[in-house]
C-alpha cells in the first residue's frame, strides 16, 4: 500500500465513500504524497510523454500560431504569454524561440506561468529566466493575453454519473475488505444533471468537471476584455459519454485504485463544457491536432530540421513528426479548443 492508499482507507472509514473528483484531488495534489507535488513524471523516463516532449516542432508551431493572432490584433504591447500546467517548460521555452524572431514579438511578451507542484516549479524554473508564476488563474495579469494548455485539463478531476431510472448515482471510492474499490452513491434526482437528461439512458454514464468552469471562465473573460487567444489542447471530445478515467504508470496503464500518489490520473475533455463556461470568447470550432499541426506546416518544419540529422537522430525525429499528427497516434485522439474575443480574425490552423 502507498502512503496515500493507507490515508484514503483511513478517511472513508471515518467519514464515508469519496467522490472520483476528490479521489482524483488527493491522489494528484495531496501537499505531502501527491503524484505532481513529489514527482517529474514526464518523458521517457517518467511515466508519461506528451507532445511538446516529442518534438520541439509542437511549442514552435504553436508559438507561430499565437504570434500571428497577436499580430492579426494589432500586436498590443505588453502581451502575457501565459501557459497552464507547463510541466518541464518544454513547450513554452520553444515556443519562445521560435517567435524570437517575430519583429516585436520578444520585447512585449511577459511570460506567465500557472503551476501547482512545487517540484515542477523547480524545473521551469531552471529552463526560463524570466517568468511569474501564479498558483491559480485569478491573479494572472488583465492585460492582451496569448494562453496555451496542453494535458491540463484532463489532469483536473472529474465526478462520474451514471444514469439510474429517471435520476442518477454518483460512481464513488469506497472500501471493500479493507480495500480502496469503486462503488456508487444513493440515487440521485434527475436535477443533479438536468442538462444530460435529453440524451442519456439507463446505465450511460456522464462525466462533469467542476473544477474547470471557473479555470476557463477566467480565461475566456480575460481574451474577450483584453484580447489574445488561447489554445487548448487535450484529448477528449466535444461532449462527455462514458467512462475515460484512467491511470498511467510507467508507460502503462494501471488500475486507478491501486497505487494513489504513484501514477498519474486523467479524464478526458469535454471540450463543450469548457466552451460554455469561456463565453463571452468565442469559441473556435473543435480541431483534430494532426490537422492543425498539418496546417501550421509540420511537413516543411520536419523536412528543413530533417536536414541536420543522420542516421537514429534522422529516424527519431520522423516518427516524432508522425506520432503529433497520424490519425492511429496523437493526430485525432488529441483536440485543439481555440478562444478568441468576439469579432477577431480567426486562429490560424484551426477549422472555421
Ligand atoms: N503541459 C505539460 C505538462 C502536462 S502534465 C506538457 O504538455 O508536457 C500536467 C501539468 O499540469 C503539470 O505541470 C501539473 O503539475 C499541472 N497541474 C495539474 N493540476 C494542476 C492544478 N490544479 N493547478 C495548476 N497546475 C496543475
Amino acid at each position: 500500500m502507498t502512503p496515500l492508499a493507507q490515508r484514503i482507507a483511513s478517511q472513508i472509514a471515518a467519514t464515508g465513500p469519496i467522490s472520483i473528483a476528490e479521489y482524483m484531488a488527493i491522489c494528484l495534489l495531496h501537499p505531502e504524497h501527491g503524484y505532481y507535488t513529489t514527482r517529474q513524471p514526464l518523458g521517457r523516463d517518467g511515466d508519461f510523454i506528451t507532445a511538446p516532449e516529442i518534438s520541439q516542432m509542437f511549442g514552435e508551431l504553436i508559438g507561430l500560431c499565437l504570434a500571428q493572432a497577436w499580430l492579426d490584433q494589432g500586436a498590443p504591447s505588453p502581451v502575457a504569454v501565459v501557459e497552464l500546467g507547463p510541466g518541464r517548460a518544454t513547450l513554452m521555452a520553444d515556443l519562445l524561440r521560435a517567435t524570437a524572431q517575430v519583429l516585436g514579438f520578444a520585447a512585449a511578451a511577459e511570460v506567465h506561468l500557472v503551476e501547482a507542484s512545487p517540484t515542477l516549479r523547480a524545473e521551469q524554473a531552471a529552463r526560463l529566466s524570466d517568468a511569474t508564476w501564479h498558483d491559480t488563474v485569478e491573479t494572472l495579469p488583465q492585460m492582451p493575453t496569448l494562453l496555451v494548455a496542453n494535458e491540463f485539463f484532463d489532469a483536473l478531476p472529474v465526478r462520474q454519473f451514471l444514469r439510474n431510472g429517471a435520476g442518477w448515482r454518483e460512481r464513488q471510492v469506497g472500501l471493500q475488505d479493507g480495500a480502496l474499490a469503486f462503488g456508487l452513491s444513493a440515487p440521485m434526482p434527475p436535477e443533479t444533471l438536468p442538462d444530460r437528461i435529453e440524451d442519456t439512458q439507463e446505465g450511460d454514464l456522464v462525466e462533469t468537471r467542476p473544477s474547470a468552469e471557473p479555470i476557463a471562465a477566467a480565461i475566456g473573460r480575460r481574451i474577450a476584455d483584453n484580447g489574445g487567444a488561447a489554445l487548448l489542447i487535450d484529448y477528449g471530445t466535444w461532449h462527455s459519454l462514458g467512462d475515460t478515467f484512467q491511470a498511467v504508470a510507467g508507460h502503462e496503464k494501471v488500475d486507478p485504485l491501486a497505487a494513489p500518489g504513484a501514477a498519474d490520473l486523467t479524464a478526458h475533455v469535454a471540450f463543450d463544457e469548457i466552451a460554455r463556461a469561456a463565453a463571452p470568447a468565442v469559441a473556435v470550432p473543435l480541431t483534430p491536432q494532426g490537422a492543425f499541426l498539418s496546417r501550421l506546416g509540420l511537413a516543411q518544419r520536419t523536412e528543413a530540421l530533417a536536414k541536420g540529422l543522420t542516421g537514429d537522430a534522422l529516424k527519431t525525429h520522423l516518427s516524432a513528426a508522425r506520432r503529433l499528427t497520424d490519425p492511429d497516434q496523437m493526430g485525432n485522439l488529441f483536440q485543439v479548443l481555440g478562444l478568441t474575443p468576439p469579432g477577431a480574425p480567426p486562429l490560424a490552423g484551426l477549422d472555421g
